[in-house]
């Protein structure tokens, strides 16, 4: 048996040593999880939805326990991973009304009934990233048991600690065996089978986009239905007419949430030329403002990145002679810190201006004009998230429907609702999660004939 231990990313001390689930594990969790489908596809939908409910009821009653797993084997500062925790509460609570609204349609022919049914689509297998462990979880378990789904769910290799005790909750919660299930394991390992392995039949993916092409090209083998939410590189374009004091004070949290380990980061701000030199003035203070410290303290606001591997990548994007403008503050000894940094001028062709970071690396550009500032927003393969921050409303719905991006805020930094829908343009991802319809997206139509004559 192998096993992972996870590192506390502030102090570098092992948390857990987590056993790693074989190929062959793997594949008996499937196994029991295509059994299960047939029980569970069968629970009468209000009992499904009470037993939904008593879930988020459960997670509701360890939030505190969920927290302080996620500040230690994440580094996610305790508020945040608090609002994480309670976020997977708020995801089942509103995916267990969902049951008894799967509701299909009649349509008029001619000597019968024609009726349409929503059958689930059978065993779901979930991969999850290690940015978000228990929000992206939820994000798929939630909508995929509401539509009578049994799940499997592989949580990233350095992050499973809150993913395995939400399965457990489950369990607490009345929820039959086999029904969710958490496979601790490498991505080459159970990654690999849940894509491979037949008796799964939707893949919700959600990680790099390298990798999410490897999975898309796996389930086109077995035409396996298939969510990807994938990386980002999103624009926060700020037009001179805004509230040059709010987008300033805002933008921080807009890219440097989760230490810019955020596929929605908003990573290159887009100025207005003529208020360049104000917003940088206004945007410094903000920075220097970020409080970057121990995560399991109150009101920290940024703690450290997830590995000295991942710090390393971070740092690559900021050389020597890189354009600092300024930066914020990040403690010393161990823990694997970076502090929040400003880049600007940047080329554009450099690949802090380019690429995905995923750290609290932003850069500044500024622009002319609004087709300008559409034409640099979509100047990237990705398109994931993006803010607009202007005064005037026409040109905020204008840019709205010119920037190639799924997800946007006009005036605002935020950015996921759970009851709204989320995913990416271009190579950002395929599908959406979250919102209305997310439960449909884990079904099948069948259309039956019903002859009267
Ligand atoms: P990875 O793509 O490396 O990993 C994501 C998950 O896939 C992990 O659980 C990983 O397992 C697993 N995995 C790796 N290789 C395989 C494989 N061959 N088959 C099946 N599964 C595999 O991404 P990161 O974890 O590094 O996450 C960062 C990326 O995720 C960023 O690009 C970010 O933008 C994106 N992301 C997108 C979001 C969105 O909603 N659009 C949200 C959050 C992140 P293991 O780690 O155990 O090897």
């Amino acid at each position: 048996m192998t096993t992972y231990t996870v590192i506390n990313p502030a102090t570098e001390q092992p948390v857990r040593d987590v056993a790693q689930a074989s190929a062959a594990e793997a594949d008996a969790a499937i196994e029991r999880a295509a059994k299960a489908l047939e029980s569970w596809r069968a629970v009468a939908p209000g009992d499904r939805g009470r037993l939904l409910h008593r879930f988020a009821e459960q997670v509701d009653a360890h939030i505190t326990e969920l927290a302080a797993l996620e500040t230690a084997g994440s580094g996610h500062p305790v508020g945040a991973a608090t609002w994480e925790a309670g976020q997977v509460r708020d995801v089942l609570a509103y995916y267990s009304a969902a049951p008894e609204r799967l509701t299909g349609r009649q349509i008029p022919v001619s000597g019968g009934l024609n009726v349409t049914v929503k059958e689930p689509v059978g065993v779901v297998g979930l991969i999850v990233p290690w940015n978000f462990p228990m929000p992206i979880l939820s994000w798929g378990m939630a909508p995929a048991l509401a539509a009578g789904c049994t799940v499997v769910a592989k949580p990233a290799e350095m992050t499973p600690l809150t993913a395995m005790r939400i399965g457990e909750l489950a369990l607490e919660a009345g929820l039959p065996e086999d029904v969710f299930q958490v496979v601790p394991g490498k991505g080459s390992v159970v990654g690999q089978r849940l894509v491979d392995h037949p008796a799964v039949r939707k893949i919700v993916f959600t990680g790099s986009t390298e990798v999410g092409q490897q999975i898309m090209a796996g389930c086109a083998r077995q035409v396996k239905r298939l969510t990807l939410e994938l990386g980002g590189k999103s624009a926060n374009i700020v037009f001179a007419d805004s509230d040059l004091q709010k987008a300033a004070a805002t933008a921080p949290s807009a890219v440097f949430d989760n230490a810019g380990q955020d596929c929605c980061a908003r990573s290159r701000i887009l100025v207005e030329a003529s208020v360049l030199d104000r917003f940088m003035e206004l945007l410094e203070p903000a920075i220097a403002g970020i409080r970057v410290g121990d995560p399991a303290a109150e009101g920290t606001e940024m703690g450290p990145l997830i590995s000295a591997a991942h710090r390393d990548r971070v740092a690559s994007y900021v050389p020597d002679d890189a354009p600092v403008a300024f930066r914020g503050s990040a403690p010393d000894g161990p823990g694997y810190w970076y502090p929040p940094t400003v880049l600007a001028p940047v080329a554009a062709d450099a690949p802090a201006y380019t690429e995905e970071i995923f750290g609290p690396v932003v850069t500044v550009t500024p622009f002319t004009g609004e087709a300008e500032a559409i034409a640099m927003a979509n100047d990237t393969p990705y398109g994931l998230s993006g803010s607009i921050w202007t005064q005037n409303v026409g040109r905020a719905i204008r840019v709205a429907r010119g920037v190639e991006t799924g997800n946007l805020s006009v005036n605002s930094h935020s950015s996921v609702r759970y009851w709204t829908p989320f995913g990416g343009f271009k190579l950002s991802g395929l599908g959406r999660e979250l919102g209305p319809d997310a439960v449909d997206a884990f079904t099948e139509i069948k259309n039956i004939f019903i002859a009267t004559e």
